[in-house]
C-alpha cells in the first residue's frame, strides 16, 4: 500500500497583490524524509514554508496533512513547527524557559516540563546550559536552543528556514551534520530551506529546485546533479559546460549522432529528438578528459584546443581551455600525487573529449 504523504501541496498558487510568489506548486512530502527547497533568493521558498506552517494561506490550491485538507487550520493546531532564521529566542528567558515555553503555554505541569526540557536539551547536546541566557551562548548554541524549542512537543514536521545563515563556514558544516543526525534519530520529517547548493546536497534525501515561484525539478542530490532537466537546474547546481550541437541522425535504439561544436559525436539521449534539431550538450568540468600532445593521440571524436590556465586547488586541478572553434570550457581533474605533470602550461595544445555517456542532452524546449 502506498503511504499517504505527511504534507502535500496540490496546485498551490500564492499572490501578494500583483506579485505571483508561487504558481501551481505540486509537492508531496513523504513521512520521515529530509527534503530541501533550494533556489535563488525570491523564488518562493519561504512562502512555501509559511503556507505549510499556516502563517500564510494559499490563494489557490490545497494543503494536506496526513491526507486531510488543512487550508484554513491555524498554525498552532498543525503539529508543524518552524525554526526561524534569526532563532527568535526570548532574550529575557533562560535556555530552559525558552525551550519549555510552548509546553507552559499548553499548561503542562512544571515537573513534566522540566523533565521534557532536560530530554530535548540532551538531544541537542546542550545539557548543562539550561540556566544560561541566550546572550551567553554562541551562535551554534542559540541555533540548538531554537531547534530544541521546536521539537519539544513532538511535531510531525519540522520546517527550517535558512537556519545556518548567521553561522561561519566551519560551524555551518558542523551544524549540517548535527541536524542530519538529529533528523535520523528523531525520525521526524524535516523541510529545510536554503539557497546553498552544497548544504542542500549534503543534508537531503530529496531536493526541490525552485525558480520564480515554480518547481523546476525534484530528485535526489545525485539525480539533480547528474540528470538536470533543464539549463536552469544544470547551472544552479555546480559548474557546467554547455556545448552547442545539431542532430545529424537518430538511431532507433534511442542514441543520437550530433555535430557538437563542429565535431561529430554519438550521444546518449533520454528524450525524443529529431533530425536537424538544435541541442545543448551539458558536461560537468569533471566529465571532461584532457590529453596533452604529442604523447597521446586519441581515436576520434575529440576536440582540439589550447590550455588557457590551470590552477592547483589541492584535491583537484581546475583547467580553463579554449577549443579551436573559440569555445571556452572548464575542466577539473583529481590531483594524483604520482602524476607530477598534471598542471598544464598555458598555451599547451590538448585533445579534449569526455567520458562517454556522461553527457546530458537537452532539446530546445528544455531551456
Ligand atoms: P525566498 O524565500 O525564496 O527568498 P520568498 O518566498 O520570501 O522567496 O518570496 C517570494 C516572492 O514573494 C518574492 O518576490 C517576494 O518579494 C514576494 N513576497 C513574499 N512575501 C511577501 C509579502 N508579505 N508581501 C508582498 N510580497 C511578498
Amino acid at each position: 500500500m502506498e503511504q499517504i504523504p505527511i504534507l502535500e501541496l496540490r496546485g498551490v498558487s500564492k499572490y501578494f497583490g500583483d506579485t505571483c510568489a508561487l504558481y501551481d506548486i505540486n509537492l508531496a512530502i513523504e513521512n520521515g524524509e529530509f527534503i530541501t527547497l533550494l533556489g535563488p533568493s525570491g523564488c518562493g521558498k519561504t512562502t512555501i514554508l509559511r503556507i505549510l506552517s499556516g502563517f500564510e494561506r494559499a490563494s489557490e490550491g490545497d494543503v494536506l496533512l496526513n491526507g486531510n485538507k488543512i487550508n484554513a487550520m491555524p498554525p498552532e493546531d498543525r503539529q508543524v513547527n518552524t525554526v526561524f532564521q534569526n532563532y527568535a529566542l526570548f532574550p529575557h528567558m533562560t535556555v530552559a524557559q525558552n525551550v519549555g515555553f510552548g509546553l507552559k503555554m499548553q499548561k503542562y505541569a512544571n515537573s513534566r516540563i522540566a523533565e521534557r526540557v532536560e530530554e530535548v536539551l540532551k538531544r541537542v547536546h546542550l545539557e548543562g546550559l539550561a540556566e544560561r541566557m541566550p546572550s551567553q551562548l554562541s551562535g551554534g548554541q542559540q541555533q540548538r536552543v531554537a531547534i530544541a524549542r521546536a521539537i519539544i512537543n513532538n511535531p510531525l514536521v519540522l520546517l527550517l528556514d535558512e537556519p545556518f545563515s548567521a553561522l561561519d563556514f566551519k560551524l555551518r558544516k558542523q551544524m549540517q551534520l548535527e541536524i542530519k543526525h538529529l533528523q535520523r534519530q528523531l525520525g521526524i520529517t524535516f523541510v529545510f530551506v536554503t539557497h546553498d547548493q552544497e548544504e542542500a546536497f549534503a543534508m537531503s534525501d530529496r531536493v526541490v529546485i525552485m525558480n520564480e515561484g515554480s518547481i523546476e525539478q525534484i530528485g535526489s542530490s545525485q539525480e539533480i546533479y547528474e540528470e538536470p532537466k533543464n539549463l536552469f537546474v544544470a547551472r544552479f547546481v555546480g559548474e557546467i559546460n554547455v556545448l552547442e550541437g545539431t542532430v545529424t541522425s537518430v538511431n532507433s535504439g534511442g542514441g543520437l549522432k550530433a555535430d557538437v561544436e563542429g565535431v561529430s559525436f554519438n550521444l546518449k539521449a533520454r528524450g525524443e529528438f529529431t533530425w536537424g534539431e538544435k541541442v545543448k550538450v551539458l558536461l560537468r568540468p569533471e566529465d571532461l578528459r584532457i590529453y596533452t600532445l604529442p604523447e597521446q593521440t586519441l581515436n576520434p571524436p575529440f576536440f582540439m584546443g589550447r590550455i588557457d590556465e590551470s590552477v592547483y586547488k589541492g584535491a583537484t586541478v581546475d583547467i580553463m581551455l579554449t577549443l579551436d572553434n573559440g569555445k571556452q570550457l572548464q575542466a577539473a581533474e583529481f590531483f594524483n600525487e604520482d602524476d607530477e605533470d598534471i598542471v598544464y602550461r598555458p598555451g599547451e595544445r590538448v585533445q579534449v573529449t569526455w567520458v562517454e555517456g556522461w553527457e546530458v542532452v537537452l532539446g530546445e524546449e528544455d531551456e
